[in-house]
């Protein structure tokens, strides 16, 4: 595909700016001319509707004739030049015309050429109205005040009043040219002011890509991008990009703690196994003994690796978003139900409910025993012969109480807060003899979690331990979540 390469933000952000920038000076320079325009206009009108109604008192106070007024020093007097402010001044042409629309007489400033005097003109004049009309001079425009000329309240004649509108568009000219010129400058100014601002604007937009490209670059999740002081957008976009690599520093650090952890619990059965092959290939002809103890051995370490794997599979199925049912759970017949499980591994430990009232949950049987079942092996593999375990079920305002108390080894202050964590063990070598992952606590919490529950651990070296499951009551709205 042919892609067509766009400019760059800088580019475009100057680029717009200019643009904007150069419509609010186009109309600004256009309402300017207007307005000058108008007012030049009206303050002409202005001076012509002046001379038409001078003209008229001195014809009213002479009571002459029109052809011997137009004659008279009076009218002269009135047609030399006038002064109109702010231009040079104009010439002032008069015009008048018998009621036939013949032209009596002309001011001597029109030096012998007439002013055009329409049919509608005239009809208006006649009918005692004034009317201002642009029109032409040769080739000049001019301005013409057109109006009925009145002896004793009686129109007998047409009077046209005109001058030169060529001062006034000279005016308007320059002052487009001027307004063009510094339009121009200051649109030049825009484009460079607005690709400077754009640059200072954008430049630690850029360092955030250049610093997040050495990051991928590098494949280096432990670097962060230079933070911006105060609370703008830039300093929002920073902390945003640093709060992502975190999250994914994080991630990928536990992806590989947890791929290093599953191969390291994979490795040691593995191990066992072919060493015991190694001494079944070896011995088992001549000794059945041997070949007994090997086929147990392998056996312990095939159940190991079967737990592990559905360990893995529900950790995984919790990652991926595991639906929990949603039923009626009694809890007084889960813990006997464990503790008839468990009965046949107590090894000397006395394993004991604890059970007074029926409580009852919502949630999923199976998970819920699992947990149970998790923290009461625990707690009997951690509790040497002539111990005590004892699982107790009691209610607590809005929650279920469900206690693992042992009377076993403890778990040191410093691994105590780890103990939930996956693959955690406390005591490496003991509990892998044993044959624990480190994932049944941590199984333990996420369903705890998803019933809208916690689990916590106290525990004294020595004395033994407490592990507490509280879940909602059945009656209690919102009894189960999903993570
Ligand atoms: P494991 O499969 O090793 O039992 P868990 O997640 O169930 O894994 O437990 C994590 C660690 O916590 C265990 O390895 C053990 O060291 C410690 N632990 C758990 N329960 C007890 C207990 N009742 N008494 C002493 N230590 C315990």
């Amino acid at each position: 595909m042919n892609r067509r390469k766009t400019p760059s933000l800088r580019t475009r952000l100057a680029l717009g700016y200019t643009a904007f920038f150069g419509v609010v000076l186009l109309l600004l320079g256009i309402g300017v001319t207007l307005t000058v325009r108008s007012a030049l206009r009206s303050e002409m009108e202005r001076e012509l509707d002046a001379s038409g109604e001078l003209i008229q008192e001195d014809f009213d106070a002479t009571d002459t004739g029109l052809g011997d007024y137009f004659n008279s020093p009076a009218f002269l007097q009135r047609t030399r030049p006038l002064n109109v402010e702010g231009l040079e001044s104009p010439s002032l042409y008069v015009q008048a015309a018998n009621l036939a629309g013949e032209v009596v007489v002309t001011s001597a400033s029109l030096q012998g050429q007439r002013l055009p005097l329409d049919a509608t003109a005239r009809t208006t004049a006649l009918a005692g109205h004034t009317q201002l009309s642009d029109a032409r001079l040769g080739d000049a425009p001019v301005l013409i005040l057109v109006q009925p000329i009145r002896n004793n309240q009686q129109i007998v004649g047409i009077l046209q009043v005109a001058q030169p509108l060529r001062e006034i568009n000279r005016t308007l000219q320059l002052l487009s040219f001027s307004l063009a010129a510094i339009s121009l400058i200051a649109l030049l100014a825009a484009l460079r002011g607005g690709a400077w601002l754009a640059e200072r604007a954008l430049l630690p937009v850029g360092q955030v890509a250049s610093t997040t490209r050495q990051i991928v670059r590098a494949e280096d999740l432990a670097q962060r991008v230079p933070t911006t002081p105060g609370s703008d957008e830039l300093a929002q976009l920073t902390a945003t990009v640093n709060e992502m690599l975190e999250r994914l520093e994080l991630l990928f650090n536990a992806q590989r703690r947890f791929v290093a952890d599953v191969s390291h619990e994979l490795r040691t059965p593995l191990t066992a196994m072919h060493g015991n092959l190694e001494i079944l290939r070896r011995n088992s002809a001549r000794d059945p003994q041997a070949l007994d103890l090997a086929l147990a051995a392998m056996e312990r370490e095939i159940n190991r690796l079967v737990r592990l794997a559905s360990d893995l599979l529900l950790l995984a199925q919790t990652e991926a978003g595991l639906q929990l049912r949603r039923e009626p759970v009694a809890l007084d017949e889960l813990v006997l139900e464990v503790v008839r499980d468990l009965a046949p591994l107590t090894q000397g430990v006395t394993l004991l409910p604890d059970v007074t009232e029926q409580i009852e949950v919502l949630g999923d049987r199976d998970r819920l025993k699992q947990s149970l079942l998790n923290m009461a092996a625990n707690a009997l593999q951690h509790t040497p012969p002539g111990g005590r375990v004892t699982i107790r079920l009691a209610r607590e305002h809005t929650h279920a109480m469900l206690q693992v108390c042992d009377t076993g080894d403890g778990i040191a202050d410093e691994a105590l807060p780890y103990v939930f964590e996956r693959f955690f063990r406390a005591d490496k070598s003991r509990s892998r003899a044993a044959g624990g992952a480190g994932l049944g606590l941590a199984i333990v919490k996420w369903v705890a979690e998803a019933h809208a529950g916690e689990v916590s651990a106290q525990s004294t070296v020595g004395q033994g331990s407490t592990f507490t499951l509280r879940l909602p009551l059945a009656s209690e709205p919102g009894a189960l979540v999903h993570p």
